[in-house]
């Protein structure tokens, strides 16, 4: 794969990951993002092939033995992946890709395209992650606790990335992204 740019946004569920790339699509012209699979159930509001595509596991499965995927993972114990033909469209196209994906599927990710920039979205504290995901209200109070465990580890493989953004102030960082999107 070559031309184009490829970007892994990445952070603790709550964050501000989905919000942030929504503002970028709005100001950074060429920018496309990825749709992934997952097996997750549906929020309330979710459109399927818009916000993901919903899978069962078999369809999962059998879209993994097909390599039909760039890389899946198992995160918050639901798998999710990022269809492989969508990105080779459009990184030949020449667009700015963004795959909002977690920090296994972007190391595996720069693996395979070593050229492709990491930039990880972190809360201002860990006080201020949980009141986004319980402020947000899309999840249940066992998913929130789940998601919460998990941060610390996503937390220390930033280390691992590129360029990280602290999501305080959302002006701040969303003009941050667009720079880092553009550099
Ligand atoms: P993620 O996609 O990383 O899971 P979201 O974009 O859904 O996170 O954001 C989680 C919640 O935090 C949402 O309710 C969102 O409106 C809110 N949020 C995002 N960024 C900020 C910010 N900088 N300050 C305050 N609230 C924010
Ligand atoms: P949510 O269930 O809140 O929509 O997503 C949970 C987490 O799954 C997100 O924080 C994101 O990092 C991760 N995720 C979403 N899509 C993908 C994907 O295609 N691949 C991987 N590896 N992770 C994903």
């Amino acid at each position: 794969m070559s031309q184009g740019r490829l970007f892994c946004i990445s952070g603790p569920s709550g964050a501000g990951k989905g919000t942030l790339v929504e503002r970028v699509l709005g100001l950074v012209p060429d920018a496309w993002v990825s749709v992934s699979a997952t097996t997750r159930k549906p929020r309330v509001g979710e459109v399927d092939g818009v916000h993901y595509f919903f899978m069962t596991e078999q369809e999962f499965t059998e879209t993994i033995d097909e390599d039909g995927f760039i890389e899946w993972a198992r995160v918050h114990s639901n798998f999710y992946g990022t269809p492989i033909a969508p990105i080779r469209e459009h990184v030949a196209a020449g667009d700015c890709v963004l795959l909002e994906i977690d920090v296994q599927g972007a190391f595996q990710v720069r693996d395979k395209i070593p050229e492709t920039t990491l930039v990880f979205i972190a809360p201002p504290s860990m006080e201020e992650l949980e009141a986004r995901l319980r402020g947000r209200g899309t999840d249940a109070p066992e998913v929130i606790d789940q998601r919460l465990q998990n941060a610390q580890a996503e937390i220390d493989a930033s280390h691992d990335y590129d360029y990280v953004i602290v999501n305080d102030d959302l002006d701040r960082a969303t003009a941050e992204l667009v720079s880092v999107l553009q550099s």
